[in-house]
């Protein structure tokens, strides 16, 4: 019985992946996310069905259309395997119940921010604004008991990433700000291992980029990918490590 609801879970990450996509391509082109259907980017050509199954088709075609042969990025067949997976674990960590399906929209909305942050430098406000008011609605829904530390996590760390952008101008924008907002809604306390690990691959990124890739100090990194690395990280791991490093002091 649990491996049918990982079976499932996986299945749906890949069919939402797939719409992922989708969002993460017209959102910031304002095009509309239902219309018209998924087409060429290139020739134009609809994308039948069968051309359109989440990672099977892309293989199936090597990564190319049909109809003119143009090369389809990667991208599509990873966003989808990571929706994949991501949502397995979830189901892992929570099981069927409540807090998975809170579990699931996060998620899906780290995926679409990440994406279209790396490609455009931009942290949709569609997705992060109304993230942290519905987010914040069901913390407090699932734990009536512990409503403040949601609230609490997500002023502190936007307040956190306030102060960075203040001290170090250049470092975080207002789309980060409202991002750790979103974040510390659903993940509450667990907002504090997010930034961590955000902060720690965004660091060895960085360091990379510098001395490997002979980028500039002063280059712009979108900073959206590993917020969204450690929030989803957190999701999984984060009452873990809470809980690991609590009684190393304790
Ligand atoms: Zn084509």
């Amino acid at each position: 019985m649990p491996y049918l609801l990982f079976a499932l879970s996986g299945l749906l990450g890949l069919v939402l992946g797939s719409f992922l996509n989708v969002v993460i391509y017209r959102l910031p082109r304002r095009e509309s996310i239902v219309r018209p259907a998924s087409h060429c980017p290139d020739c134009g050509t609809d994308i039948r069905w069968y051309d359109n199954i989440p990672v099977a088709s892309w293989l199936m075609l090597r990564g190319r259309c049909r109809a003119c042969g143009v090369r389809i990025s990667v991208r599509y067949p990873v966003v989808e395997t990571l929706t994949g997976i991501a949502f397995v674990l979830a189901m892992w960590r929570f099981g069927p119940s409540w807090p998975l399906l809170v579990a699931w929209a996060f998620i899906a909305a780290m995926m679409v921010i990440a994406f279209i942050d790396y490609d455009h430098m931009i942290i949709p406000n569609q997705i992060v604004l109304p993230g942290a008011v519905l987010g914040l609605l069901a913390s407090v829904a699932l734990h009536p008991q512990r409503w403040w530390v949601y609230v609490a996590g997500s002023l502190g760390a936007a307040t956190f990433m306030f102060l960075l952008a203040m001290l170090w101008p250049g470092s975080m924008g207002p789309g980060d700000i409202k991002m750790a907002l979103f974040m510390g809604a659903v993940l509450g306390a667990h907002v504090l291992v997010a930034l961590f690990i955000a902060f720690l691959f965004g660091s060895i990124a960085g360091v990379y980029m510098m001395l490997v890739q002979g980028r500039s100090r002063k280059a712009k990194i979108p900073f959206g990918p590993y917020l969204a690395i450690g929030a989803v990280l957190a999701v999984f791991l984060g009452e873990m490590i809470l809980t690991t490093y609590r009684n190393l002091y304790s």
